[in-house]
């Protein structure tokens, strides 16, 4: 069988950066290298509303923006299928006959959900629907038979509880189910984007986000806020790359070509670097430079995103189609798992 992608992200604001570096440029990638057979992008708004239940107009407007940011990052509806999770009702289905293979005290060690359940405060009242959902992400993977998910290092735990269900049904009802694997950003930097404040990762349930579709001067003025070494206060002082959010953001975005542009006083990234530890080079310097390298990367993003915006209609459009289409093949799947559990009676 060919190489089959799945991944998609969640409805709870418009995607940022450490999206994009993190999976949505290397799905671009993938989808226009033809390498992949079939390729399955999912907004995952099931899977919102397990943490976001009482709010679900946030979820709903959420789905028009992760849409338009796809679709202005490249990613296109005649080589990528691009479908609404709840409009999957099969998959909701997986999820139930997946769940008895899983026990409770496996999924209280998920290190994802332990530090995400930490965020949002949840303690002794974690919804039910949110703790499980590592066993529904399963079902989002296996339903599409994806041998590939393209995605950042917090899902490492995701995949792995799925390799675990994979290998216990095929196991207890016989090889039916596609081994998935993860597909992790080869840069380090892009596995964990940190957000502007330096702290835990990007995200848009902290705050701390560069997006997508910000206007150039939201992104400067973010940039020029970035946290950066705390004790680099005069110019002359040394200063440290680790921990330096600016650098970090360099590391994801920044190439060769953009000193020869914007700072032809370097030839690369490690000059640079080596500058600001030896001391001499200031902060505002190296945003302002972070600032052209985001700038041209994000400009056409946000000219594509503009033209998309006009025809709203249309983006529902694409949904709609994806959406049937992803039903065909989930339905399949599921007519395999019930073949292998010896329940389809008539
Ligand atoms: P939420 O706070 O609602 O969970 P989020 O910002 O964490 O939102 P998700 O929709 O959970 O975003 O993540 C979608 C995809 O983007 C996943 O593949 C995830 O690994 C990747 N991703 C999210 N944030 C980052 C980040 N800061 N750096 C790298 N990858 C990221
Ligand atoms: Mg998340």
């Amino acid at each position: 069988m060919g190489k089959i992608i799945l991944t998609g992200d969640r409805p709870t604001g418009r995607l940022h950066v450490g999206h994009y570096v993190g999976s949505l440029r290397r799905r671009v990638e993938l989808q226009n290298s033809g390498e992949y057979d079939k390729i399955y992008i999912m907004i995952a708004d099931a899977q919102a509303l397990t943490d976001n239940a009482d709010n679900p107009e946030k979820v709903r407007q959420n789905i028009i923006e992760v849409a338009l940011d796809y679709l202005s990052c490249g990613l296109d509806p005649s080589k990528s299928t691009l479908f609404i999770q709840s409009q999957v009702p099969q998959l909701c289905e997986l999820t139930t006959y997946y769940m008895n293979l899983v026990t409770v005290s496996r999924l209280q060690r998920n290190p994802t959900v332990k530090s995400e359940i930490q965020m949002r405060n949840f303690e002794a009242s974690i919804p039910v629907g949110f703790f499980t959902y590592p066993i529904s992400q399963a079902s989002d993977i296996t339903a599409f038979q994806a041998t590939t998910v393209p995605a950042g290092e917090d899902q490492m735990p995701m995949v792995e509880q799925t390799r675990e269900i994979v290998h216990k049904f095929n196991s207890v009802y016989g090889e039916t189910l596609t081994m998935p694997q993860i597909l992790l950003p080869d840069n380090q930097a892009c596995m964990r984007l940190p957000g502007i404040d330096g702290k835990a990762k990007m995200s848009k349930s902290l705050g701390n986000c560069i997006y997508l579709s910000d206007e150039p001067e939201e992104v400067r003025k973010k940039i020029m806020s970035m946290y950066t070494d705390p004790d680099h206060i005069r110019v002359q002082d040394p200063g440290k790359i680790e921990g330096n959010t600016v650098f970090t953001y360099l590391d994801a975005f920044c190439k060769p070509e953009h000193f020869e542009r914007y700072w032809p006083e370097y030839a690369n990234l490690d000059e640079l670097k080596a500058h600001y530890q030896r001391g001499g080079l200031g902060d505002v310097k190296v945003k302002k430079f972070l600032n052209n390298v985001l700038q041209e990367e994000l400009e056409p993003i946000r000219q594509r995103r503009k033209e998309l915006q006009k025809d709203i209609p249309a983006i529902y459009e694409i949904l709609k189609e994806g959406s049937a289409k992803a039903r065909e093949v989930a339905a399949q799947t599921l007519h395999d798992v019930r073949d292998a559990m010896k329940i389809n009676y008539f």
